[in-house]
């Protein structure tokens, strides 16, 4: 597989076009930004353990059933994964009460939410990504009425999937984003990332904090608590 141009270089990951015009690069940097890019910083490691995290959370998914733009893992820090037409919003479940929500709402942070809240949010750094509804969605033709409810299926699927793999290792899958894409089948895919970035997970017994909230509110050891969590699953770094 040959790299060629860029195509793309977001926050934390850098987009390649490859020569098979289907198939694109994921090289996932250090760069760790929060407060829509206000606060960045360089973590040592973090790109080749987002990736390998990534890689083996995508993989556990894809042996779900949940089609994923997994291909394989290249290296350290890049991963070759389906090329989609990404749908420009976040699909975000709350098993737990915090973030936004809580801020938005006034709720009392670690509620337990049942049933688990759904919402969506327009990629949209400028405007602070939005919360946004269906009638959004359909109305400006960022996705179908068909293409909304099979996201809303999938994204509840993965919290099925992976709320048991976190709580079989001591952690509680408190809220988490996803984004998905459109393939050259016309299938809704799953694109993008699954890492401790764009998720919560509390220890379930101390409740210490082991995702991106460590950044964002200075608490430290950052990668080293991501290391944790691949460790507690399994994954090999
Ligand atoms: P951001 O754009 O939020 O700063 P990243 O640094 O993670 O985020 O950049 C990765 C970009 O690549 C995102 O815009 C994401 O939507 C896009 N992307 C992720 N996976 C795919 C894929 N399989 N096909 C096409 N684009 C993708
Ligand atoms: N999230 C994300 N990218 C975003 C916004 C949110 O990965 O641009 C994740 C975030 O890490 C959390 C979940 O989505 O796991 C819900 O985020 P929330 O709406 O609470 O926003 P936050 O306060 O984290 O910005």
């Amino acid at each position: 597989m040959e790299k060629r141009d860029e195509l793309y270089r977001g926050k934390a990951k850098t987009v390649y076009l490859t020569d098979a015009e289907d198939k694109l690069i994921l090289h996932f940097r250090n760069d760790t930004s929060a407060f829509d890019g206000q606060k960045i910083e360089q973590l040592e490691r973090k790109g080749e353990v987002n990736n390998k995290f990534n890689h083996f959370i995508m993989s556990k998914l894809e042996s779900a059933g949940i089609k994923t733009q997994v291909e394989e893992r290249l290296s350290d820090t890049e991963s070759l994964v389906k090329k989609l037409d990404m749908i420009p919003v976040e699909c975000v479940v709350r098993n737990v009460a915090a973030g936004s929500l809580v801020k938005r709402l006034g709720v009392e942070e670690a509620k337990e939410l049942t049933p688990p809240v759904f919402e969506f949010f327009l990629k949209n750094d400028a405007l602070h990504d939005p919360m946004v509804n269906d009638y959004h969605i359909i109305s400006f033709g960022w996705a179908t009425e068909e293409q909304i409810s099979k996201m809303k299926e999938l994204t509840f699927k993965v919290n099925s999937v992976l709320k048991t793999l976190f709580a079989e290792a001591g952690m509680t899958l408190v809220d988490y984003k996803l984004e998905f894409g459109i393939d050259k089948q016309g299938d809704i895919v799953l694109g993008d990332e699954f890492t401790p970035d764009g998720c919560r997970l509390w220890d379930t017994e101390t409740k210490k904090k082991m995702d991106k909230d460590r950044f964002r509110q200075g608490l430290g050891n950052v990668v080293e608590t991501y290391i944790e969590v691949a460790k507690r699953l399994g994954v090999e770094l």
